[in-house]
């Protein structure tokens, strides 16, 4: 199965990719997850990344389509995996396209997760991930039930309000786009993302009946 899921940051592609790709046992390749793995390694590629990271804005598409093409070429990724972030802007889905098509092998499904503006910014400014389990919280939402938990976990660098509104203006600018790209070609699912993680699962196990 080779899936990718689509949707404003803070959408919950995080939360519902650890579902999918547990479901369908396929590896869950988040981009923004290499890219601040590259940032905390002080790797060339992270050092380029970092500042673009900070803003809100994109990371290169040179620099995405190089790491993404490698990473689904690797042998875990053989039988499918779940691209979350990937492709974010139109030139990245065309690249997409093509490294598959070479592959001789094809997207079986896009999930696009749809949530309203005014919902986002609050959802991203409260969000907090535990730096042990890679686990997600948000301060209201999903409050962490340990104590120790909870003095743990850590704000994304880029979760500040005017780092998040700028992410919400370049997802309206460069991603939303590759929408009617998979609208055409026949592939693409539309999520109600707004409510609890469980029913949104629910929600997404049911759009990918039968892909
Ligand atoms: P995310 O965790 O998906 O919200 O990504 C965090 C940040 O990483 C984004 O705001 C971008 O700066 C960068 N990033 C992640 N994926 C991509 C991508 N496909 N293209 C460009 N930049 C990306």
């Amino acid at each position: 199965m080779r899936l990718i899921l689509v949707g404003p940051p803070g959408a919950g592609k995080g939360t519902q990719a650890t579902a999918i790709s547990t479901g369908y046992a396929i590896p869950h390749i988040s981009t923004g997850d290499m890219l601040r793995a590259a940032v905390k390694g002080q790797t060339p590629l992270g050092l380029a990344a970092d500042a673009a990271m900070k803003r809100g804005d994109l990371v290169p598409d040179d620099v995405v389509i190089g790491m993404v093409v490698e990473r689904i070429a690797a042998a875990d990724a053989e039988r499918g995996f779940l691209l979350d972030g990937f492709p974010r802007t139109r030139p990245q889905a065309e690249a997409l396209s093509t490294a598959l098509r070479d592959a001789g092998v094809k997207l079986d499904a896009v999930v696009l997760m749809e949530v309203p503006d005014e919902l986002i910014v609050e959802r991203i400014v409260g969000r907090r991930s535990d730096p042990v389990t890679g686990e997600i919280y948000h301060l209201s939402f999903r409050p962490a039930q340990d104590p120790e938990v909870a003095a743990r976990l850590v704000q994304r660098a880029d979760d500040t309000r005017e780092a998040c509104e700028a992410r919400l203006a370049k997802y309206h600018a460069e991603t939303a786009p590759i929408v009617p790209y998979y609208e055409e070609l026949g592939i693409l699912r539309r999520v109600d993302g707004v409510g609890a993680p469980k029913e949104v699962e629910l929600r997404v196990a049911a759009a990918l009946r039968g892909v």
